[in-house]
């Protein structure tokens, strides 16, 4: 015990000193540089400015609504897993898995990795917690970033956000058509309008693999012709072919046998009825054949919503139903599906549609001061005012009483008080609207009711 502490101790002291002057030569090596060295976000990942922020959070807070609407409850899961709980559940053959995750290891030699999606962390967390033993289905919804090592362009980011639903614990149809009703609808809430759905399935243990067989055999004789990828894919999951984006390759798989074809009939009934669901909302979609979603744990209803105003990135979001995934991580049977969506996407397909999220932030009372020494009382009464519930504001960096204004105006802020001597010392001050120039004597004290009903009166002319 004591020889290994010393041991233990050496080797801490060995490492610490070797970091240090690993360190030290590195800062003596780069001195030079260091005042012109240029930090940049890393690549693929990007600053939210507040204009971009407050159009991130919009999206954020108008799912929050609607969803809760729908009966979902949030649910906040850890940014990083075990690796292994995404290997298992997206697949070992996924592009995902094979090359785009962002696995390390921790200090104690953990494998660990940043979630590239979510469905398998709340998957986690429902076995965990046993919520299976909750009123079903458990209906859960998430917000957050995700990581992919992939080729960063437009639309497609190694930090990105998404959000996404997912309801546990029924089997039925209609849960499905409520699940993508959730989606368009809110979708629909951003005003967005040039919306295409598809919807597809993956068929069952049942009817998928007798399916896969004949894609296979009807595929290999053509494989010579296609890319190497699609080789790939015919080897370790045949269904992947419909990911292609080549030519030549699509050709090929149009005229391959298609799964809506072959689905057994419990699954051909039960698209029949996410359908009916669908049309009964008043949606319009697209029953797509080859719509096959990039995860091994999907069964049955696929579905994605694009924008075909986003050229070769153009779904916004997109889910299915994922049967046999619970069991599979050891958890009870449990039938269950979701969805999620790319928000950098969804703000890419608003401008497009050149669609103006009405989020600007303004304050409801800019006080100005004449003279400097007024600026601690106007302080004093600036916090009150805000305590109050209104926003407010002032100037910090000793500005004239004309270069306030002109502040107050770029701020947009709708009403300005001018405190000056007069004003402190009579207790009156005239509240001015910015827009019509329209003044209204108050008492200091009234200033934050004054506004409020001001605030509320109509708009004239
Ligand atoms: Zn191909
Ligand atoms: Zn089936």
């Amino acid at each position: 015990m004591h020889w290994n502490q010393i041991n233990f101790n050496n080797f801490i002291f060995t490492i610490y000193n070797c970091e240090r002057s690993e360190f030290n030569k590195y800062i003596m090596a780069n001195k030079p540089d260091n005042k012109r060295k240029k930090y940049r976000a890393p690549r693929g990942t990007s600053d939210y400015l507040p204009k971009r922020a407050a159009q991130l959070h919009y999206l954020d807070s108008q799912a929050a609504e609607i969803f809760e609407r729908y009966g979902y409850r949030r649910i906040i899961t850890p940014t990083f897993e075990d690796t292994d709980l995404f290997s298992r559940s997206i697949g070992e053959s996924s592009d995902i898995v094979r090359k785009e995750m962002y696995t390390f290891n921790d200090k104690a030699g953990r494998s660990l990795t940043l979630r590239p999606e979510a469905t398998a962390p709340v998957v986690r967390a429902y076995i965990e917690h046993k919520l299976h033993s909750e009123i079903k289905p458990v209906k859960l919804y998430y917000i957050g970033s995700m990581f992919r090592y992939e080729r960063p362009q437009a639309g497609r980011y190694r930090e990105f956000w998404q959000l996404g639903v997912e309801a546990l614990g029924s089997p039925k149809p209609l849960i499905d058509a409520e699940v993508i009703v959730l989606l368009v609808d809110y979708l629909k809430s951003l005003a967005l309008n040039d919306l295409v759905l598809h919807i597809g399935s993956m068929g069952d243990d049942k009817c998928r693999l007798p399916y896969t067989k004949k894609l296979r055999q009807e595929l290999e004789p053509k494989a010579e012709a296609m890319c190497p990828d699609c080789q790939q894919r015919l080897k370790l999951n045949p269904l992947r072919v419909f990911d292609c984006k080549n030519k030549v390759c699509r050709a090929i798989i149009a005229e391959a046998p298609k799964i809506t074809d072959n689905l057994c009939d419990e699954c051909a009934n039960h698209l029949v009825q996410v359908e009916k669901g669908i049309i009964g909302a008043g949606i319009k979609y697209q029953l797509d054949p080859t719509l096959v979603r990039g995860f091994d744990y999907y069964t049955r209803t696929t579905f994605e919503v694009r924008s075909p105003l986003l050229g070769a990135q153009s779904a916004l979001g997109g889910g299915g139903r994922y049967d046999n995934l619970i069991a599979e991580y050891g958890g009870p049977a449990t039938p269950a599906i979701g969805f999620a969506l790319g928000m950098e996407r969804v703000l890419l397909a608003l401008e497009a549609e050149q669609v103006k999220l009405d989020i600007e932030i303004s304050p409801d009372l800019f006080v100005a001061v004449v003279d400097n020494t007024d600026r601690p009382e106007a302080f004093r009464i600036l916090t009150d005012l805000r305590r109050y519930g209104l926003a407010a504001e002032m100037d910090y960096m000793a500005r004239s009483l004309r270069s306030q204004m002109k502040l107050a105006d770029k701020l947009g802020s709708e009403f300005v008080i001018i405190l000056g001597p007069d004003e402190l010392k009579s207790g009156r001050v005239a509240i001015k609207n910015m827009a019509t120039g329209a003044e209204r004597k108050v008492s200091l004290d009234q200033i934050a009711d004054s506004i409020k009903n001001l605030k509320s009166e109509p708009k004239g002319e």
